[in-house]
């Protein structure tokens, strides 16, 4: 039986929705969807800087989890680059979120997770 989607949080509202090469029409292009958790997950690790620890917290998804979002995420969006494809944003399984600050009863590190599931969390620094 497959494991059940475990729910990703994103805090980002993207501007805008639709991105294409210019000069082309829309119809005329081909059409990546990059979904919601791939485009946060490029906001957080490529944008804000945050460790692949870090974002997992933040998006309340395990670490290797993280990675192949991102890993799917940079592809699409070198795609797109590289061979001149549009891209819209959106879908994926998310739920909307603020980030909240917690601190480690063991080292002390602050780092941030979903303000709705701030309970038992495995600190990103120390793994306690
Ligand atoms: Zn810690």
């Amino acid at each position: 039986m497959p494991r059940p989607v475990k729910q990703r949080y994103i805090a980002c509202r993207p501007r805008a929705l639709t991105f294409k090469p210019a000069g082309i029409p829309l119809h005329d292009l081909a059409i990546i969807l990059l979904t919601s958790d791939e485009l946060e997950a490029l906001r957080l690790a490529d944008l804000l800087g945050d460790s692949q620890e870090e974002g997992a917290a933040k998006m309340n998804v395990s670490r290797p989890t993280f990675g192949r979002i991102l890993q799917r995420a940079r592809k699409k969006v070198a795609e797109a680059l590289v061979l001149g494809r549009a891209i819209e944003i959106g879908g994926g399984e998310v739920i909307r979120t603020q980030h909240t600050r917690v601190r480690c009863g063991r080292c002390r590190q602050p780092w941030e997770v979903p303000a709705s599931v701030a309970t038992a969390f495995r600190c990103p620094h120390c793994r306690h």
